[in-house]
């Protein structure tokens, strides 16, 4: 999970750094209903965070080795200043206690970051005895921060120890967290206002808006999934249109099945695509390449239950059982 820079007025436009997201398959064209109170976005961008965190580090597992890559993964997210204006550094001091360090923004549920005692709000000093000033330098960081620990986090020996220097209330801790093995797609955070999720062949960006619109962690699993799905399945734009729509049917069923995977609500989660159609009644924003939000709710409906992730332990580690999943 990771965050790209962006401004926060009205006019706010997404800058996606490194982390180029050209490939903008899924199209939501519509705009959510609420708009944060000026001051308030801190605040609210750190729960935004942590919502889409605990869904990559679901996701990330459900799909274990059905993707391209795979990375150790401690199911933690960070957030440093360097990623926001500097013009906001003082607002992030006194509303987040966001200052020079890199800080602990979410640890999911049952993940190893949770299960070693990590908390949100520590401060990362170091990480397997580098110093975080290190790794962001070493990695050329910029306004980055996030990925770099991550990438740093990522490259971890299978089931080693891996120890995080922290400070927490003025105290500092060393930690040991031994990160598991997943797939390496990431969650991107933007801010726009549009309902939007898109992915290229590596990363999926969400949107604020979108998370603004969903209304559960279901719903946005959905979302989520069916763009991790385009990463699995190696999907890319510039194919003829009628392609594309089986690239979208299939990233449909695969999305739906790593939601399911991931322990999400398949009824709770479909009412996105139900929500969004009732806002695009004459479907004359809808991309060629999409069928009707109707047509693609009623197959999502139709699909038969899992078969392949019925272990309620593959639903809270899913490195526990990699071999229960499969894309065919
Ligand atoms: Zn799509």
């Amino acid at each position: 999970m990771t965050y790209t820079r962006a401004n926060h007025g009205p006019a706010a436009l997404p800058l996606l750094g490194a982390v180029l997201l050209a490939a903008g398959l899924c199209a939501y064209p519509t705009r959510a209903l609420a708009d944060a109170p000026k001051d308030a976005w801190p605040a609210l961008l750190r729960r935004d965070l942590a919502r889409v965190a605990h869904i990559e580090w679901r996701l990330r597992g459900a799909a274990g080795t059905a993707c391209p890559r795979q990375a150790a993964d401690a199911g933690i997210a960070f957030d440093d200043r360097r990623a926001y204006q500097k013009r906001d550094w003082p607002l992030l001091a006194t509303s987040l206690k966001m200052a020079e360090r890199p800080v602990i923004v979410s640890v999911a549920p049952g993940s190893p970051a949770d299960l070693a005692g990590l908390h949100e709000g520590d401060e990362v000093l170091a990480i397997g005895g580098v110093p975080s000033d290190t790794i962001i330098a070493r990695r050329n960081a910029g306004s980055l921060v996030s990925d770099a620990l991550l990438d740093e986090i990522g490259q971890a020996a299978p089931g080693s120890a891996l120890t995080f220097d922290l400070r927490r209330d003025g105290a500092v801790l060393h930690v040991a967290v031994r990160p598991v093995t997943h797939c390496a797609v990431r969650l991107v955070l933007f801010t726009d206002r549009k309902v939007e999720a898109h992915s290229d062949t590596r990363n999926v960006a969400i949107s604020t808006g979108m998370l603004a619109f969903a209304r559960t962690d279901d719903e946005l699993a959905l979302a989520a999934g069916h763009e991790v799905a385009h990463v699995i399945n190696g999907d890319r734009r510039g194919a003829p249109a009628k392609v594309r729509r089986g690239m979208e049917d299939a990233a449909d069923a695969l999305g739906l099945r790593l939601m399911e995977c991931a322990g999400y609500s398949r009824a709770t989660g479909i009412t996105l695509f139900e929500r969004l159609g009732s806002r695009d009644w004459l479907g004359f924003l809808r991309a060629r390449t999409h069928r009707s939000w109707k047509a693609r709710t009623e197959s999502l409906r139709a699909m038969p239950p899992g078969t392949m992730c019925l272990s309620t332990t593959c639903r809270t580690g899913f490195n526990a059982c990699p071999e229960s999943f499969s894309r065919r």
